[in-house]
Formats: structure tokens, sequence, C-alpha cells
């Protein structure tokens, strides 16, 4: 009698599983990886992110309602590899007590010379002066741009919401398994895509020297002024070199990024006489109604920027 009751009382009813679950809080260091995590866990957890879409996170200057938003965060999830050092002081100060997933955990990285002169430092702790002669090696963050990459970020995410939130184990591993069969197809119409460009044409300059990983797994050559970083201002020399290069090589693919100041590379194409070819999105998403709102959309994006413009074609 007393469970007929229960079953036919009608406050009972309204209450779904769906509803009466409390969200997981999750907070992101960058955009890209506020995507990534979003395509994961879905409706189940509550996201915020740190540095938002257009905003440069390698000098990120983050405020005191940041550190309050981290407090009562289960999971944080961040990228590593030295790109974003102020997450580290954040998250002393915060009182954070929960999950800590670093996306690039498991990623042997490619390694770059930071550049005496540039005297930047992704405010990445630990990372000294080699006492060999020769410039600095520092790890490039920027593995997010090789989609060959991406399932160890999909791993490591997935990992930390499960180890937070177990009872959606299934729905977190079911939605990461089709966000990585999506991924890997993006992955090979990207390389058909840049099979398209004759191989001596596959050049590109640009901003800041994002698009390592990239260039490595498809094949194109990247040329920065300003480095790994965004914090440093190349130097005159250096812009001098890469306006010779360009005219000596013939280079047509010239682009600015969403979150980089665009002065320098807009004097080195006037001074080289080359148009810029429009804006990459390297380590930040646009808005939603910009044109690479999400991860795939930035490859999508930036590749049919990339292909015409490398090739020449008159756009
Ligand atoms: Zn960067």
């Amino acid at each position: 009698m007393l469970r007929r009751a229960l079953l036919c009382s009608p406050a009972l009813l309204l209450v779904r599983p769906a509803q009466a679950q409390q969200r997981l809080s999750v907070v992101a260091s960058f955009s890209i990886l506020a995507d990534m995590t979003r395509q994961i866990g879905g409706d189940r957890i509550a996201l915020r992110t740190i540095a938002g879409p257009d905003v440069d996170a390698h000098g990120f200057q983050p405020k005191p309602s940041d550190a309050a938003m981290l407090a009562n965060a289960a999971v944080v999830i961040r990228n590593g590899l030295g790109f974003e050092g102020w997450l580290d002081r954040m998250i002393r100060s915060s009182g954070f007590k929960g999950a800590l997933v670093t996306t690039a955990d498991g990623i042997t990285p490619r390694m770059m010379d930071a550049h005496a002169h540039h005297g930047h430092d992704h405010g990445g702790a630990g990372r000294r002066q080699n006492h060999s002669v020769g410039p600095r090696r520092v790890p490039d963050p920027h593995a997010w741009q090789d989609l060959g990459l991406a399932p160890q970020y999909l791993r490591n995410i997935t990992a930390g919401l499960i180890a937070a939130d177990p009872g959606n184990e299934a729905l977190y591993r079911r939605n990461a398994e089709a966000y990585a069969a999506r991924l890997a197809a993006l992955d090979q119409w990207v390389r058909a895509e840049i099979a398209k460009v004759a191989e001596a044409r596959r050049k590109i300059i640009t901003s800041h020297d994002a698009f390592g990983y990239f260039g490595e797994a498809y094949g194109v050559r990247f040329l920065a002024p300003q480095g790994v970083s965004t914090e440093a201002e190349p130097s005159a020399a250096e812009v001098g070199r890469l306006i010779r290069q360009i005219k000596a090589e013939n280079i047509s693919a010239l682009f600015m990024e969403n979150m980089s100041n665009p002065a320098t590379l807009q004097r080195i194409a006037k001074e080289a006489g080359v148009r810029v070819r429009g804006r990459l999105y390297a380590d930040a998403l646009s808005v939603g109604s910009g044109p690479a709102p999400t991860y795939e959309a930035m490859f999508r994006h930036n590749v049919s920027l990339m292909v015409p413009a490398m090739r020449g074609d008159a756009a």
C-alpha cells in the first residue's frame, strides 16, 4: 500500500534523474579546451572558461573573479607545456581542491628555440637556461594544432571528468568516441586540402609561431616574426630578414591571427608587397557568431584560407 502511494505521488513523478542531478562544475583555462570539454561533457557539466574567445592566453592577466571561479570547481582543464603559467599561481591562491587535468600529458612536445633577444617566457616554472651554448630550447605548447594529437587531449579530459563524476562515465566515453571520430575525419580532410598545394608553395607567414605542430603534421612551413610567444616584439633585423625571404621565395600566404597585434605583420606585408590574406585562429576560438566558434570550425576556417593563399589564387 505504502509503495503504491509513493509511486503515484505527483511530486515524486516530477523529479527526473537529469534534473535532480547536480551538474559537474568544470573550468577550462582557454577557449579551445573549453570547446573540447563541452563536446565530451555535454549538458552534464557546468563549464566556465577563463581566457575566452579572441583572448590571448599567453600573457593573460587573471582577475580576482577568475580565481573565485576556481574555488568551487570540481575539475580544472589546462593545456600544460608552459602555456598557462598564470594558472599555477591562480590555483595556489584559490583554494582549488578538485581534479587538475593537463590535456597535453602523454604528448612528446615539439621543442623549439627561444630566441634570446625575445626574452620571453610562457611563464612555465622550472624552465632553465641550459649551460650549453646556443639558443634555449623550450617545449612548444601549441599541440592542439595537430589533429593527430587531439585524441590524447580527449583521453585526458575524459579521464578527468570520469574521475570527478563516475556516474556519467558511459556518457562521457560515448561523447568522446563520437568526437574523436569526427576529428579523425577532419584530419583526413586537412590532408586532402593541403595536398592541393604544390609542395614548394607550402609556406605561410603568421604573426607568432603557433603552427609548428600543424606544420609538422601537414607538411607546411610556417615563418613568424614574433616567435613562439605573443609577448615579445620581433627585432628590426628579424623583420628585415623575413621581408627578404618573402620576396626571394615568392611567398603569397600571409596571415594575421585573431589574438595578436597585427601592426608588425601589416608592416611586413606592405614592405614585401604582399597582401594579408585574412585572419587565422591559433590560440583562441572566435565568438559564437564568428568563423571559428569551435575547435572543428577553427580547422575548417584556417585551412580554407591557407590553401588558396599558398597557391597564390586571386581572392
Ligand atoms: Zn601561442
